[in-house]
């Protein structure tokens, strides 16, 4: 077993003083990714490269850390560092990881600290002689109290995430039952939460997704007859597979030499797949439940042009996700659509952060008006959320700066008034907008000329989907899952946790 903290560059590419600069307090202004998963079971082919190009179209799930994982027949090998997985490979890297089976990561935390090496994925453990690597997207509810079982019965962690969780309690049962799916099913029975999950050994591929299906997981097929997994399908675009279908709640599948095996490993619960994947998470080519994403963040700011009209001269979105959604608005509404802000976009989670003095000088590191477009404009302004409405207001001056004449913004989901236990990393309760102020409110705070937003009824019906096949929770408290009051009471108010029992 080798894995890349033999390697020098591992240790020295990332200073204590950068890694200190990755703090939560520093974090975007909107629910922040989960993670991004990728497997590939292709005996033959150059899995590390497949996987690796896999994992550049899931970097918008998570951009603080990537790694590779191949399984070569004999043993399982892991390169993965902090950073872009442009930054994290280098050609030597996929060079030296050959192999049948791979699978990848992409992370954003949401457990765990965000900067150490050991939390990055995958995770290599060993199963007596056998070593596995697993990558996880999603959150546990109940991880505190499998680590607490665990750490009585002498077990040891390396890091803090739940992903170790999952990966010491597969091992545990795969040695009591000397039989790894029995050790995947078990272990599934165990374990409640959000996971869609990857999972090698040295010659099979795994994955399995949680009985309410709350994370996407996707299966699909080369030209060349091998199956690949992805988080999203535009992972499996980009190596030019084919979506076959979405991983059902509760099943796993194995792809090995005996080829496909599938197997329903825990009963599905209601479906819950997480809404936010459509307003703001999944990339817009992807398509979930066979519905497509960007049409259905058209369709959003469609239905806003009819119920929030507005008297403007141009629509403009909020690169990227809320670009749909005034494209939408603007057809809907007659009004011309144009682009009025451009997004840098290569800055990743571990880029070198501004110094107070610098960001007092009002640099603009992610988003830069078109003056010549905005100047003298009435402008409706399109994005897709609002979480604590710092970003919203300074995107407010930043227009008003260029010669905005008016501001109107219309947001293409409800007010977020709840916050997420499975993956997605939303604040507090009282540090959401939407649970602190009324519309009017924060209309007022951000400084726009008026402000609308999307009803629960008209984001579901956009998506073209089933009303009851979605996690709506971050709007309407109604959780999927059960959760804990250890970890309710950390970010839910008093109020609310007295209000949900
Ligand atoms: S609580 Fe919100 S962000 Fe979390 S899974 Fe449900 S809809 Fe998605």
């Amino acid at each position: 077993m080798t894995d890349s903290r033999t390697c020098p560059r591992a240790c020295e590419s990332h200073s204590d003083d950068e890694r200190s600069l990755i703090k939560r307090s520093e974090r975007p202004d909107r629910p922040e990714e989960a993670c991004g998963v990728f497997g590939i079971y292709a005996p033959g082919e150059d899995v590390a490269r497949l996987t690796y190009f896999g994992l550049h179209a899931l970097q918008h799930r998570g951009q603080e850390s990537a790694g590779i994982a191949v399984g070569d027949g004999e043993t399982v090998t892991v390169t993965k560092n902090l950073g872009l997985v442009s930054r994290v490979f280098r050609e030597s890297d996929l060079d030296s990881l050959t192999g049948n089976v791979a699978i990848g990561h992409t992370r954003y935390s949401t457990t765990g600290m965000s900067t150490s090496w050991e939390n990055a994925q995958p995770h290599l453990s060993a199963i007596g002689h056998q070593v596995i690597a697993l990558a996880h997207n999603g959150n546990l509810v109940n991880t505190h109290e499998l680590r607490e079982d665990l750490k009585g019965n002498g077990i040891r962690f390396r890091s803090t995430t739940d992903s170790e969780v999952i990966a010491t309690l597969i091992g545990h049962y795969t040695q009591a039952h000397n039989h790894i799916r029995e050790g995947i099913r078990e272990t599934m029975r165990l374990i409640k939460g959000a996971y869609s999950v990857v999972l090698i050994t040295e010659n099979a591929l795994y994955a399995f997704r949680d009985p309410y299906g709350i994370r996407p997981l996707v299966l699909g097929k080369t030209a060349g007859g091998h199956w690949v997994v992805a988080s999203e399908t535009c992972g499996l675009d980009i190596v030019g597979a084919e979506h076959v279908r979405e991983i059902e709640p509760g099943e796993m599948v194995k792809i090995s030499a005996d080829g496909l095996e599938v197997e329903l490993a825990v009963p599905a619960e209601k479906p819950s797949l997480c809404v936010f994947e459509f307003v703001y998470f999944a990339r817009p080519d992807s398509v979930l439940n066979d519905c497509t994403v960007y049409e259905a963040r058209r369709q959003m700011g469609a239905a806003l042009a009819r119920s929030a009209p507005a008297e403007a001269d141009l629509v403009i979105g909020v690169p990227d996700s809320g670009v749909p959604g005034a494209v939408g608005f603007a057809e809907e509404s007659g009004i011309p659509f144009g682009e009025g802000l451009i997004k840098n976009r290569y800055i990743g989670r571990t880029f070198i952060s501004p110094t107070q003095s610098i960001r007092q000088q009002g640099i603009k590191l992610k988003l830069n008006p078109l003056r010549h477009v905005i100047e003298g404009r009435r402008l409706v302004v399109v994005d897709d959320s609002i979480v604590r409405g710092n970003t919203s207001r300074k995107l407010v001056q930043l227009l008003r700066d260029a010669g905005a004449t008016e501001v109107h913004m219309r947001i293409t989901s409800p007010p977020v008034r709840w916050p997420c236990f499975f993956g997605i990393d939303t604040d507090s309760q009282e540090q959401l907008i939407g649970s602190a102020m009324s519309v009017e409110q924060i209309a007022d705070h951000i400084g726009v000329d008026s402000l609308a937003y999307l009803s629960l009824e008209d984001l579901v019906g956009a998506t073209g989907c089933a009303p009851d096949e979605f996690c709506l929770a971050c709007f309407d408290g109604a959780y999927p899952i059960d959760v804990p009051d250890g970890i309710r009471k950390g970010k839910l108010s008093l109020e609310s946790c007295e209000e949900a029992g």
